[in-house]
């Protein structure tokens, strides 16, 4: 086996008093997609904020391309290769779409990402690139959400809740880009509320419930009752 591009080792989270993750293991290789699923409140957007930086953890916990990585700020994480495209989107809603796109630069990485690349993987925001984000659909403004993360020119991107509330035409568009974005060694990790789709998309899938890691396997070998009972905590 190859090193790992990212390796989370027993990895705890808190928000104050309250622990959301307990002791979480996970290893990702260079260039797979892995599905993060789990129901509401299992731990999904809090691991994807701890690898971001967004939550503090200890520095050992977090190893990317083989360096601790667990106590840096998020500016210093996005520097090393790795976006988040949130959940909520959490653009600046006066700035224009190119406006957005653009703070994607500002982490200082090059790489094959540009304005261009990014308007031709989502012409329609080509058409809008001088109106304020605010004035987007839901599934435009998760196209400059993933642009934006693109702009950084990442090695590894976390898309929390790829489609969650957007119109079934604009999930099919950004599933249909997503080849374009991964196919090129990009690793990506998908926290997905449908969990046919995060399948489909992946290559293998870890299941968190309240914290901790209930399944992992890869996705053309994981059974549904073996994923329904990691889902739920209880039998199909
Ligand atoms: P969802 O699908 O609802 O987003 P999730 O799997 O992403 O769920 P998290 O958002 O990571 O789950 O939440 C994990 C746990 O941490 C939950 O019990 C949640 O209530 C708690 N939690 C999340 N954010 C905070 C916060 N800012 N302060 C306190 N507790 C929080």
């Amino acid at each position: 086996m190859p090193e790992p591009i990212l390796k989370i080792d027993g990895l705890n989270a808190f928000y104050g008093d309250f622990q959301a993750l307990f002791g979480v293991d996970l290893t990702i290789q260079t260039g797979e997609v892995v599905a993060i699923i789990g129901a509401n409140g299992a731990g999904k957007t809090t691991l994807m904020r701890a690898i971001s930086g967004l939550l503090p953890s200890a520095a050992s916990h977090i190893i990317y391309r083989g360096e601790n990585i667990g106590a840096l700020r998020a500016d210093q994480v996005a520097y090393h290769g790795l976006a988040l495209v949130p959940e909520g989107r959490q653009l600046f809603p006066s700035l224009s779409v190119e406006e957005n796109l653009l703070i994607g630069q500002h982490v200082g990485r090059s790489g094959p990402w540009s304005l261009d690349k990014v308007y031709t993987l989502f012409p329609v925001l080509k058409e809008r690139r001088n109106q304020a984000s605010a004035t987007l659909s839901g599934g435009q403004q998760q196209m400059v959400a993933i642009g934006r993360a693109l702009m950084a020119n990442p090695d590894f991107v976390m898309f929390d809740e790829i489609s969650l509330g957007l119109a079934p035409v604009i999930i099919k568009t950004i599933y249909d880009a997503l080849p374009r974005i991964v196919g090129q060694g990009m690793t990506a990790m998908i926290v997905e509320q449908d969990i046919s789709k995060a399948l489909a998309v992946s290559s293998r899938v870890y299941c968190l419930q309240e914290g901790r890691v209930s399944l992992e396997g890869r996705t053309n070998t994981i059974s549904r009752d073996e994923i329904t009972r990691a889902y739920f905590g209880m039998d199909a």
